[in-house]
């Protein structure tokens, strides 16, 4: 990496806080804020630059989250705010819909090119993940002529009302917003670390879920079956080898599209462009967001184009998608992913924290450490009750957020997720200097073992 940062980048929490100018906002939130938006830090940013977050009080905090997922190459990288200046000098908007442009077209001939296969593939935008997943399903439907939909135990696919009902967790994304879009099964998931059987391997977690869809379903049915390959709001799980390939040859042989929902995945992440690369998988579709625009909204539906040119003219767009301020951020970060080798980046930052954190659960024996997972840099700790690691395997919500409570009290923005609340995940801006990632896993490690 060669990267000159605008921001010192150093963790700096100045006694209490939040301080005077965050609690002001915080009022002034309270009174005009819808309440069922939740936030995770009680601090209100100034600035961000690299692996920090300035806040309004002057304390700077060391950001392991990138805003789940997003500013991958950071929140203010100089290719993106460059790419984005200049082409607002131009124009925001006209709708791709009514006036087209070339920033849309080279943002699809870019993902064309980058997502997995040798196949010809075309490419749709839109504005968040949700609204990508909506529409992959939307294509799957009318290019298969059948309704049905298979997504997984702990997925998480978005708020919208069809994605709420393919996401698994209840509390908070569920609760109460029902009814729920019709025609959607839930298959069992390979989850390694708790698995009743842990000898079992990916390929019989994916016959486990086969039979299940074949029996309750019937495969003719299924227009589509869509998977995280890495789940993220479910706890950062790495189905076990050998479990997406089945799953993707499976719904080959039965003329099923197989989606891979990337979103958070996706863009280096995990250490390949797309976190399906790793098993070799190639999906039908692939849907895209969080990491692809370093902060502009922005998402997409990539693959087979006999898929997607089977929709009729005119059955997918939206007024924004494709924003052409948001199709200049893609490109630029895509090219500061492919200039800073952020791939072979998100390598580095796994053997990090891996070897990190290996040596502390070493340390502490049998503990709370119950897993350490994920790839790239995208990388979980899942915590079960003291002593339980090896056999019970209890969830502990509690001491994960303790732990993340201390982490911020320290100055280090931590995320936590999973299905039982128990995880911590970690996804630091890829761009994060080595000094300034050593130093969050010293505030982490702390963290453990204050509460072990
Ligand atoms: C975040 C996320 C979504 C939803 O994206 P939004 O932009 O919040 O709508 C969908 N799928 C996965 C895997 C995600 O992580």
């Amino acid at each position: 990496m060669d990267i000159t940062y605008r921001l010192e980048q150093k963790r700096k929490v100045l006694g209490d806080f939040p301080g005077p100018k965050s609690l002001e906002l915080a009022a002034r939130r309270a009174a005009n804020v819808a309440k069922g938006v939740a936030s995770s830090v009680p601090v209100y940013v100034a600035d961000a630059d690299g692996g920090v977050i300035h806040d309004v009080d002057g304390n700077s905090f060391i950001d392991l989250g990138s805003g789940i997922a997003v500013t991958t190459v950071g929140a203010s990288d100089a290719a993106v705010v460059g790419a984005v200046k200049e082409q607002v000098e131009h124009f925001t908007h006209t709708c791709f819909m009514v006036s087209p442009y070339e920033g849309y077209v080279a943002v699809a001939e870019k993902l064309n090119q980058l997502t997995p296969g040798e196949h010809e593939k075309r490419t749709v935008l839109f504005n968040s993940g949700a609204e990508a997943v909506e529409n992959a399903v939307k294509i799957a439907r009318v290019a298969t002529g059948r309704n049905a939909v298979v997504a997984f135990d702990h997925a998480y696919h978005g708020r919208t009302n069809l994605t709420m009902g393919l996401t698994a967790k209840a509390m908070p994304y569920k609760t109460g917003f029902g009814p729920f879009a019709g025609e959607i099964y839930r298959a069992p998931m390979s989850y390694p670390f708790r698995e009743e059987n842990p000898q079992i391997t990916g390929k019989e977690a994916a016959e486990r879920a086969i039979l299940m869809i074949q029996k309750q379903i019937g495969a003719d049915q299924v227009a589509a079956i869509i998977i995280e390959p890495i789940q993220g709001e479910g706890g950062f799980i790495v189905p076990a080898e050998g479990f997406l390939p089945r799953i993707a040859e499976f719904a080959k042989e039965n003329g099923i599209v197989f989606i891979a929902d990337e979103v958070q995945s996706g863009f280096c992440r995990t250490g390949e462009w797309f976190a399906v690369q790793h098993e070799g998988v190639v999906p039908d579709l692939i849907t895209t967001a969080k990491g692809i625009a370093g902060g502009m909204p922005l998402s997409a539906v990539t693959g087979r184009a006999e898929l997607l040119d089977a929709v009729h003219g005119g059955g997918l767009g939206g007024t924004y998608g494709g924003n052409p301020v948001a199709c200049a951020a893609a490109l630029a970060a895509i090219e500061t992913m492919d200039t800073q080798d952020l791939r072979g980046r998100a390598h580095e930052i796994e053997t990090t924290v891996k070897r990190r954190l290996g040596a502390l659960r070493d340390e502490l024996g049998d503990g709370i450490i119950g897993d350490i997972r994920g790839r790239g840099a995208m990388l979980a700790i899942e915590f079960v009750k003291k002593g339980s690691a090896a056999t019970t395997k209890q969830p502990d919500g509690e001491v994960t957020k303790k732990i993340a409570e201390y982490c911020l009290k320290e100055g280090v923005i931590i995320l936590t997720c999973g299905t039982y609340g128990n995880v911590i995940r970690l996804l630091p801006p890829l761009v994060i200097s080595d000094e300034l990632l050593a130093d969050g896993l010293d505030v982490l490690e702390g963290a453990i073992r204050a509460n072990s």
